[in-house]
């Protein structure tokens, strides 16, 4: 490739050279997702993308929304704390959770809802605690099966109930917009655990609870 097609002069394209071998610092990576989305242009395009107006910003803009969509990698672990659940015995539903994310396998959103369902052993979470929990991972490339497993897998750590239930609903534009163009299609993915896998009334009140038959994304 000549430099004429590249976004940068010589000299300084040397320090966008990527090493994969270490983690590029958070200070950096906005610089290089900017430098590296022109070069997708230049290939895309060829030079010309510079000259229009509807594009010579996008690989700026590109890389804010890019740092923005995978900021739970950089974010601290969410740590939430549990409150004593007095004498309330009986199961905690939080239905229909919206998030977005941009799945692993092609960096395209993918977005739905998220229904949780525990059952207190001695602590109740705060409520607001779980829509910020969703929303923190699902900030990064993921895949909606091991979103619902890191959500169960969080609940456990900080609350440890006598069990839990996620289940997410979810559409998947790359499922949509390319390959198969299967355009609506809702994938459901769920994660069972402890007294909801033990005990089939519990499982059926929880599923009555959070509605799961009739969940639009
Ligand atoms: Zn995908």
């Amino acid at each position: 490739m000549t430099n004429e097609n590249t976004l940068l002069p010589p000299e300084d394209e040397e320090e966008f050279k990527i090493d994969s071998s270490v983690c590029i610092p958070c200070s950096e990576k906005e610089p290089m997702l900017e430098f590296h989305m022109g070069e997708i242009l230049n290939v895309i395009y060829g030079p010309k993308w510079k000259e229009d107006d509807n594009l010579k910003d996008t690989p700026h803009r590109y890389a804010k929304m890019m740092s923005e969509l995978t900021k739970g990698l950089h974010e601290p672990e969410f740590k939430f704390t549990g409150f004593q659940k007095g004498t309330y015995q009986d199961v905690v539903a939080v239905k229909e959770i919206p998030f977005f994310s941009i799945c692993a396998h092609h960096l395209v959103p993918f977005f739905g809802k998220v229904s949780i369902v525990y059952k207190p052993k001695d602590k109740v979470v705060g409520l607001s605690k779980l829509p910020r929990l969703v929303q923190h991972l699902a900030a990064k490339p993921q895949i909606q099966e091991l979103l619902t497993t890191e959500i169960v897998d969080n609940i456990l750590k900080y609350i440890e109930p006598e069990g839990v239930m996620v289940i997410i609903h979810a559409r998947h534009l790359c499922m949509e917009m390319r390959g198969v163009k299967s355009i609506g299609n809702v994938t459901i993915t769920s994660k069972v655990q402890g007294v909801f896998l033990e005990n089939y009334a519990i499982r059926q009140e929880a599923l009555h609870l959070l509605g799961v038959d009739n969940i639009n994304v």
